[in-house]
């Protein structure tokens, strides 16, 4: 059965989970503010709506709470990534993923219910950082 996903802000690292659940195959709901984000998912993603996440109403009417994984891409708007999880978590969403900016902002989305949260330039550092190692070490 084909899973169903939403990808909440089209930023850099929304943009490309995106494009990458859709090329795979999944069914994803695209969401952004900006009406130039959502023209350019139309295409890719299988739906993709303008909407505010922060406007339980609207989600409501999206039918979020049936999706099987959200993952949360807003960037700087730190109140509207919590609101929005927020919202989420009491739809009752069971799997949501949260992009953080900061470590503060993780104990927050953690002490609210996220799933899981992730720091995509720290954790790609480190995964970086340990293939240079295993690199090195095979070099030797
Ligand atoms: P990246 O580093 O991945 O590019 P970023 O940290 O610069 O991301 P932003 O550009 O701040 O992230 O936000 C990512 C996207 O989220 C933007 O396209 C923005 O329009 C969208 N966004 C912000 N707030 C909301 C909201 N309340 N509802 C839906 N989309 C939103």
């Amino acid at each position: 059965m084909k899973r169903e996903f939403a990808v909440i802000g089209l930023g850099r690292f929304g943009a490309s989970v995106c494009r990458e659940l859709s090329a795979e195959g999944m069914d994803v709901l695209a969401i952004d503010v900006l009406e130039s984000k959502i023209n350019e998912f139309r295409h890719i993603a299988s739906h993709a709506v303008i909407a505010d996440s922060t406007d339980e109403k609207a989600m409501k009417e999206l039918g979020i709470r049936n999706i099987d994984h959200v993952i949360v891409a807003i960037g700087d708007d730190i109140q509207a990534s919590i609101l929005t999880t927020l919202i989420l978590k009491e739809f009752g969403v069971k799997k949501v993923t949260v992009k953080a900016q900061s470590n503060h902002h993780e104990k927050v989305l953690l002490k609210i219910g996220a799933d899981q949260v992730i720091h995509p330039e720290r954790d790609m550092g480190r995964k970086i950082a340990h293939s240079i190692i295993s690199n090195n070490f095979l070099d030797h």
